[in-house]
């Protein structure tokens, strides 16, 4: 698919009198965005390691998720199954794309079923890596997953409870064949003031060290959003998920 089909359709949705100006300047939006965010992961990590950047386009036009790409831009995370199906046709095959949303038991096979999804990043427990394991079977190679670990305790957040985190990692290394334990995930709770470490943070630091010593694997550790992947990137971070600070702000409410 070229840049030009995408971009027309936004053209198509514009109602503004002059698409092509609206177009550019989207363009240089989101390419400066992107340019600046890069900037400072390099400023965080120098060159110690790398840290990968995940552009979350939940919500956001197939044109955007373009422009992104066009500008080298290759890993991009989704939230809604019905979302990311349709964008994985629409866009090119080889973007690397990753399920950051809550996981349904009953859209497990719909997500196995795209042949470049990258990863699932919110495994929420040892049930669901079952489902999602027997999802794969016809999956040519294993499907890379993070457990989501609820690091804040929070209803309102998914994942296994911190406590149940590495009986469920054991798990799905020992039992689930066609997932590959990538690594653990957590958003951890919003914090106003940043005066003091990311107590969410150093507890998944703490639960990916603690699985190191007993099983010898070293874990990727996806946490950091745009108000905090710096902090999360300082703390050990391998896999940052940034959406607002790319893409600008989401509308409020999504309806399915
Ligand atoms: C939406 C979302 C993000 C991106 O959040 P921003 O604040 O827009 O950067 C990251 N991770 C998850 C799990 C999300 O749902």
């Amino acid at each position: 698919m070229s840049i030009n089909s995408g971009l027309q359709k936004m053209d198509e949705q514009s109602e503004n009198k002059d698409p092509d100006l609206d177009v550019e300047q989207r363009r240089q939006e989101i390419t400066s965005n992107l340019t600046d965010v890069r900037k400072r992961i390099e400023a965080m990590t120098q060159e110690k390691r790398e840290v990968r950047l995940v552009a979350v386009s939940k919500q956001k036009p197939i044109s955007d998720i373009l422009i992104a790409y066009e500008d080298g831009q290759r890993h991009f995370g989704e939230n809604y199954v019905q979302e990311l199906v349709e964008k994985s046709k629409a866009l090119p095959s080889d973007i690397k794309w990753h399920f950051i949303g809550t996981l349904q038991s009953n859209k497990c096979k719909i997500l196995a079923a795209i042949p470049n999804l990258w990863a699932v990043e919110t495994i929420d427990g040892i049930q669901k890596a079952d489902v999602m394991n027997k999802a794969c079977a016809s999956r040519e190679f294993p499907l890379r997953v993070f457990l989501q670990v609820n690091t804040s305790g929070e209803e309102t957040k998914g994942g296994v409870d911190p406590g149940e985190c590495l009986a469920a990692l054991n798990h799905i290394q020992d039992n689930c064949e066609k997932l590959q334990l990538a690594g653990i995930m957590t958003i951890g709770a919003h914090r106003e003031s940043t005066e003091e470490l990311n107590p969410d943070f150093i507890n998944l630091m703490n639960l990916q060290k603690q699985f190191k010593e007993s099983r010898g694997m070293e874990l990727e550790v996806s946490m950091g959003m745009s108000d905090d992947f710096e902090e999360a990137i300082k703390l050990g971070s391998t896999n940052v998920r940034v959406g607002t600070t790319i893409f600008g702000r989401r509308p409020l409410k999504h309806k399915h």
